[in-house]
């Protein structure tokens, strides 16, 4: 059984080969650091996943549910081609005050829009103001809410599109068999017939966590 220490050797190789130094996002880094933001945004080796994801699906309009500082969200603004657009939902001014200087510093800030507010109040604004379907949705901020979130995402998506959740395995290790919101999450995924899903564990220098992935059917 390999322990942190053998998985981060090899989450660093694998940075290390795919993921080349990027002044920028370290500056964004440096920046979350600096305004002690903590430190739970995606692996470098995930950010550069899910912008491939964003890629491999022509995504031009993407939802993301938990900014922070904006460091999984530049990831996939840098997807995007000319005129898409990345919605960003974030419930703390703070982070969302970093996140929009780093979206400046990163070059991308004409390509996000922050909503500030918590999520269950934004989304059904989204709704209302009837915009083109989401290609991507990632859901990324507080767990607990991930089945109403999935649920937004259902309605905010069209046949096609993705639907990506982040830490679906940490948390659960974390809270516990008692109050397993991951793993209910995960049975909400898996009994929801509209998608077709799976989640994968993943090792990283972030430890043991995992994503889910759902393609939208109907
Ligand atoms: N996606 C980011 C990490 C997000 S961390 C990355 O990988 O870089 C989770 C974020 O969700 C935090 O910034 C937190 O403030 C935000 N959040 C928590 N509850 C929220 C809510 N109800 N609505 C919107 N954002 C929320
Ligand atoms: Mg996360």
């Amino acid at each position: 059984m390999p322990n942190q220490s053998a998985w981060d050797e090899i989450d660093r190789r694998i940075t290390d080969l795919f993921v080349p130094a990027d002044p920028t996002l370290d500056a964004v880094m440096q920046a979350s650091v600096e305004a002690e933001l903590p430190s739970i945004e995606v692996a470098p080796s995930h950010g550069k996943l899910l912008m491939l994801l964003a890629r491999i699906c022509g995504a031009r309009r993407i939802l993301e549910i938990g900014t922070l500082a904006g460091y999984s969200s530049i990831w996939m603004a840098r997807a995007l081609p000319q005129g898409g657009e990345l919605v960003t939902l974030e419930a703390d001014p703070k982070h969302a005050r970093i996140a929009l200087e780093n979206f400046d510093r990163a070059g991308v800030a004409d390509r996000i829009h922050l909503r500030l507010g918590p999520a269950l109040e934004t989304l059904p604004k989204l709704a209302e103001e009837k915009g083109a379907a989401f290609d991507l949705v990632f859901l990324d901020a507080d767990k607990p809410s991930n089945p109403a979130y999935f649920s937004w995402a259902l309605k905010l998506t069209r046949p096609g599109s993705i639907i990506i959740a982040d830490n679906v395995v940490r948390y659960g290790a974390l809270s516990g068999a008692k109050n397993d919101a991951p793993r209910d999450f995960l049975e909400v995924i898996a009994r929801e017939p509209r998608v077709t899903a799976t989640a994968i564990q993943t090792l990283s220098c972030k430890g043991h966590d995992g994503f889910a992935l759902a393609l939208v059917l109907s």
